[in-house]
């Protein structure tokens, strides 16, 4: 089993932090390996049983300039070529803007989509109700998975329903 996994969410959601808590976890190729047009590969987890390449996929968030608006265009045409799609979310901020901005891309995605519900480890289970419940509506989510990228609550957990689907 093998597939490819697209991370996107704003800035400082943890995006980063999952993938070496992945990455970490079992023998994978770090960054710079391999780079394509419109993707850039940020680490491969393999098992005996599967291979997971994670993408990193700049640029969806709201463009500012005439070249943003192209990188903007190509990530998301980017995102037609993988197997998955992860939207990592901050449990610890509210739904903004910038979220819905990404939301209203996704929409015309048609790849499974993953809730990732990050730093659990910093908010109380009611907030995390809270935070589920401004999202829940907002697409049709593949799963809600609510980890730690930082300590790996559920990350595990999240690998295995990816590799599930691949
Ligand atoms: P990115 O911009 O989405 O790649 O975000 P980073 O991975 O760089 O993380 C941004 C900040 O959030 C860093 O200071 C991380 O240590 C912190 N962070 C990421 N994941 C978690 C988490 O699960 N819990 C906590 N408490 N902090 C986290
Ligand atoms: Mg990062």
């Amino acid at each position: 089993k093998s597939g490819f996994v697209a991370l996107i969410g704003r800035p400082n959601v943890g995006k980063s932090t999952l993938l070496n808590q992945v990455i970490g976890q079992k023998v994978a190729i770090m960054s710079d390996v391999a780079q394509t047009t419109r993707n850039k590969i940020q680490g491969i987890y393999t098992t005996d049983e599967a291979q997971i390449v994670f993408i990193d996929t700049p640029g969806i968030h709201k463009p500012q300039t005439k070249l943003g608006d192209f990188m903007e265009r190509s990530s998301l045409s980017a995102l037609d070529e993988v197997d998955a799609i992860l939207f990592v979310i901050n449990a610890t901020e509210n739904k903004g803007a910038g979220d819905n901005f990404i939301i209203e891309r996704l929409k015309k995605v048609h790849q499974p989509i993953y809730l990732i519900i990050n730093k659990i480890d910093q908010v109380h289970p009611d907030r995390l109700l809270a935070i589920m419940d401004q999202y829940k509506d907002s697409l049709k989510w593949e799963q809600v998975l609510p980890i730690s990228a930082l300590q790996g609550n559920n990350v595990t957990e999240m690998l295995q329903e990816l590799v599930k689907k691949l």
